[in-house]
């Protein structure tokens, strides 16, 4: 695995899920593989077909800074489903390109016929509810009983950018694998002759249940970095109402999804300043949440790559991962897919977002459905 140091922009700036140009894309008819148009999809796109192009609120967002951009990221859920016919009508739209992975649970099972489903998930907003408050993130027995019952079957990793032992306390299925930190904290089998195995930054250790298992920490030189900054945060935040720190281990997160808007400008200011201090470091952005991580070339995507392969899975041919996540860092993950040609991202969203995943969910409970077909299916 390349784990370069990966030294481009101090405080950083990945960008948001905005998408620029919302009327009817040019590449409306360009399907994922295997997908056809059907009498349910045709029919809709007649129907947007016969109206009028009209500009949608976010095409006047424009391309501005951060702060615009903190406010844009996450547009307010209670307004999601039906906020005008408008942005129903281009969420529509977006869904012909990224046609819900329910309706086309049957072209996805045909090409997983005569090979092996490797299953990850993101936890948040993907297997649980977006919630005020993170720690309050809690999945439902339902939904725990059903990615227990599809792990009986296929290879399942959670991938979450929460620390692996908080994603754990959550998920409690000893049965998977876990990637905590988005994937800079990866538990997987140990496999004899295992290349990562020789990693430096990867041991042999037990899991709570005491089986041999292999750690892998390719950031772990950042610990003491990571702890510091998130101390610093904490005190620098205090005086911000509603805004919280989050020490994820290889990666801290500020939320400010219960911070007034007008205060987002000194969230912004104040983790752009204690990042000053540390070039080592970067800032990215999720739903209504600022992330710091090491500069290293290592994402959720590298994660999927490096267990797929400690799992013997990386072979095209005989599997078919398919990834489900909600965010804008699990965008590596639908493109490592995407560039492998080898699996399926499945974006988990109610809003039109760019995204590199071949087909959608529109919430946790679209996922949970998802998972109950596939266990279904086998
Ligand atoms: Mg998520």
């Amino acid at each position: 695995m390349d784990l370069k140091p990966n030294h481009i922009s101090p405080v950083i700036t990945e960008p948001i899920p905005v998408k620029s140009r919302l009327g009817l894309p040019s590449n409306l008819m360009s399907y994922p593989p295997g997908i056809e148009l059907n009498s349910t999809t045709s029919m809709l796109f007649n129907n947007i077909q016969r109206r009028k192009n009209v500009p949608s609120k976010l095409d006047e967002l424009r391309a501005g800074g951060w702060l615009e951009a903190m406010i844009a990221c996450s547009p307010p859920r209670k307004k999601q489903t039906k906020d005008s016919d408008d942005s129903y009508e281009q969420y529509l739209t977006w869904m012909m390109k990224y046609p819900s992975a329910l309706t086309s649970f049957e072209q996805i099972t045909a090409h997983a016929k005569g090979k092996r489903i490797a299953l990850f998930l993101d936890y948040d907003g993907t297997l649980s509810p977006i919630v005020d408050n993170p720690e309050n993130a809690i999945m439902t027995d339902e939904m725990r009983t059903s990615v227990k019952n599809v792990a009986r079957y296929f290879p399942t990793a959670i991938i979450s950018g929460r620390s692996r032992d908080k994603v754990f306390e959550f998920v409690k299925l000893t049965e998977l694998y876990y990637a905590g930190s988005h994937g800079m904290d990866i538990m997987g089998p140990v496999r004899n002759n295992d290349s990562h195995g020789s990693h430096p930054n990867s041991i042999r250790t037990t899991d709570s249940q005491g089986k041999e298992v292999n750690l892998f920490q390719p950031a772990s030189e950042f610990l003491p970095m990571i702890d510091e900054v998130f101390r610093t945060l904490i005190e620098k935040t205090k005086d911000i109402k509603g805004s919280s720190v989050e020490n994820n281990k290889f990666c801290v997160s500020v939320h400010y999804r219960n911070v007034a808007v007008e205060d987002y400008g000194l969230v912004d200011q104040c983790v752009k300043e204690v990042l000053k201090n540390y070039p080592r470091l970067r800032l990215t952005s999720g739903r209504k949440v600022f992330e710091v991580r090491p500069t290293i070339d290592w994402n959720k995507g590298k994660a999927v790559e490096f267990l797929l392969e400690s799992l013997d899975l990386s072979d095209c041919n005989d599997v078919l991962p398919i990834y489900v996540g909600d965010d804008r860092t699990d965008e590596d993950a639908f493109k490592v897919l995407r560039e492998r040609k080898c699996g399926y991202g499945i974006l988990v969203s109610s809003v039109r977002k760019d995204t590199d995943a071949f087909y959608s969910l529109r919430d946790p409970s679209e996922v949970m459905e998802f998972l109950k077909s596939l266990v279904k299916w086998v």
